[in-house]
């Protein structure tokens, strides 16, 4: 079975704080489970470390959330350093769980379209 899993790690150095405003998510984005987990960094590492780009790895970036999106399951779980949480970085993380990019990516909209194009039936199961 595949599965559609898209990740994404804000990042300190601030490259990864951006969502795209200028373009909206997809109009049948489905209604995902969301769940936060507010864990300690050695967590935050394992989950989000193997989301970030490798830019960000070469520069020692270091992640304050990331999100993990499953179609399959219809949930998305968003990660956050407990006790260092920031408000923009969970309303950032949320907005990808939205559906929404960053400028320029469609990774999001990319992924849907391809999970809905592995999943024909998926409109009648709804
Ligand atoms: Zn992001």
């Amino acid at each position: 079975m595949k599965r559609a899993i898209a990740i994404t790690a804000a990042l300190l150095a601030g490259a990864c704080t951006m969502i795209d405003t200028q373009r909206a998510a997809p109009d049948d984005w489905p209604r995902l489970a969301l769940y936060e987990h507010h864990v300690p960094v050695g967590e935050l590492w394992r989950q989000c470390y193997p989301a970030m780009g490798l830019w960000a790895k070469l520069i020692l970036a270091t992640p304050e959330g990331c999100y993990r999106l499953s179609f399959d399951r219809m949930r998305c779980d968003m990660y956050f350093f407990k006790g260092y949480e920031d408000s923009r970085v969970t309303q950032h993380e949320r907005e990808h769980c939205a559906g929404m990019d960053h400028p320029g990516d469609s990774t999001l909209h990319n992924a849907w379209t391809k999970w809905k194009t592995a999943h024909p039936d998926y409109k009648l199961a709804q």
